[in-house]
């Protein structure tokens, strides 16, 4: 049985072709720089070497016809037609709550994700947009969306909440979801095999640092509490989001800049974060180039990225009275090692202690704490695909 799995991002799409006879993934890939200069197309089949293409992808449907492409081409792909596919699993963004758990996607499923749009602007869309493409070229394949909402329906309600009258988180559901959660889940339970103990016994903080970016306090091998909220606008500074502002602050833009309150909404959601902070780029290899030539716009923007990151590790660090391990995934917390060194230098009054040489890594699981360090700090490289693959297949078995 082959599944593939798209993963559709405001800026990437990745993908995954796995056979879950084995879980061996017979080739996977990234489209990244979506919509901006400099897009690529990076396709690795199994045992071959790994093709990079640069070519234009103004958007998710020019990258996902790119993927089909590249799994059924004669030299470099690894099937010979779609019919091969027995399913594809989407990673779909926002659930609201509609969905507690994945679903075979039928036109009801399509409508609610639609839905869904207004609470995460830049990612349903792109899921939708990715869907429509593997219907469109596989009309016979069944469609399986997994949302990120699920992992963190596990949080408590004094997490939860909001302290905004009850009656609106009863009539209009004003609460808190929480969004990467397929990523907590597979980051945290990872982990938990690295360390070599019981999920259960262990309190874990998830750093998820893409281009959208979020944390999870993992207590017991569930979600306690996590950055994003509403929406994915909450929380840490993103690539082109603010994360937490005072919500004083839109009605006071509205009035200053003479904008509506969805054009301020606009603002936080697609001009802010590192791109407003150092008005440079979304990409955060563009500000650490721009570091690199000394940008003390690009600086400032990182400084402010790490230090909220920091504040969220130490709040959540009392959330579970204590934390064993703080751990690293995503784009930049997989591969940006200065990063992670700039984060954990605020944390030593936890006893974390970073061995520079162990950390000096990209891409690879690895414990870069030092020898006697009380917090244990970790890069574990996410692996959504093959959760939601697992998911798609159980769903398809039923
Ligand atoms: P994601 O949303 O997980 O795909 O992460 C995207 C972000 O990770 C972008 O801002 C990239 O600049 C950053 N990123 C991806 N690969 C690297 C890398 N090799 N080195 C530094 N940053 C990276």
């Amino acid at each position: 049985m082959k599944i593939l799995v798209i993963n559709c991002g405001s800026s990437s799409l990745k993908y995954q072709l796995i056979d879950m006879v084995d879980e061996e993934v017979l080739a996977k890939g990234l489209c990244e720089r979506i919509g901006i200069e400099g897009s690529r197309i990076k396709h690795t089949p199994a045992n071959k070497e790994t093709i990079i293409k640069e070519t234009p992808m103004k958007n998710h449907t020019v990258a996902v016809q790119l993927v089909l492409d590249a799994l059924t081409n004669s030299e470099h792909g690894v099937i010979k037609s779609m019919d091969e596919i027995m399913a594809v699993g989407h990673r779909v963004v926002h659930g609201g709550e509609s969905f507690s758990s994945s679903v075979i996607i039928d036109n009801n499923v399509k409508q609610a994700i639609e839905s869904c749009i207004d609470l995460a602007p830049l990612h349903n869309p792109a899921n939708l947009i990715g869907i429509n493409a593997c219907e469109e070229l596989m009309p016979n394949t069944p469609m399986v969306a997994v949302f990120d909402t699920a992992f963190h329906q596990t949080m408590p309600k004094k997490a939860y909440l909001y302290a905004i009258p009850y009656e609106m988180y009863k009539k209009h559901k004003v609460r808190k979801y929480g969004f990467h959660g397929t990523s907590h889940k597979y980051v945290a339970y990872r982990t938990a095999e690295i360390l070599g103990k019981p999920i259960e016994d262990l309190k874990i903080v998830v750093c998820h640092l893409g281009n959208g970016a979020s944390i999870c306090a993992v207590q017991n091998g569930k979600s306690i509490d996590t950055s994003m909220g509403f929406t994915p606008l909450e929380g840490l500074v993103m690539g082109t989001r603010s994360g937490d502002i005072d919500p004083a602050v839109i009605s006071f833009l509205s009035e200053k800049e003479h904008l509506s309150t969805q054009e301020v909404m606009d603002v936080l959601n697609k001009k802010s974060g590192i791109l407003g902070l150092s008005q440079i780029s979304s990409d955060f290899r563009d500000i650490e180039n721009a570091i690199d030539q000394g940008n003390s716009d690009a600086q400032t923007a990182m400084d402010v990225f790490e230090y909220r990151v920091a504040k969220y590790i130490g709040a959540y660090a009392a959330s579970m009275n204590g934390v064993d391990a703080v751990v690293f995934t995503a784009g930049l917390g997989e591969n940006n090692g200065i990063v992670r060194k700039n984060i954990c230098s605020y944390l030593q009054y936890l006893g974390l202690q970073v061995d520079d040489e162990k950390n000096d890594c990209r891409g690879i699981e690895r414990d870069f704490s030092m020898e006697g360090s009380k917090v244990r700090c970790l890069v574990v490289p996410t692996n959504q695909e093959l959760m939601i693959a697992r998911e798609t297949k159980t769903l398809l078995k039923k």
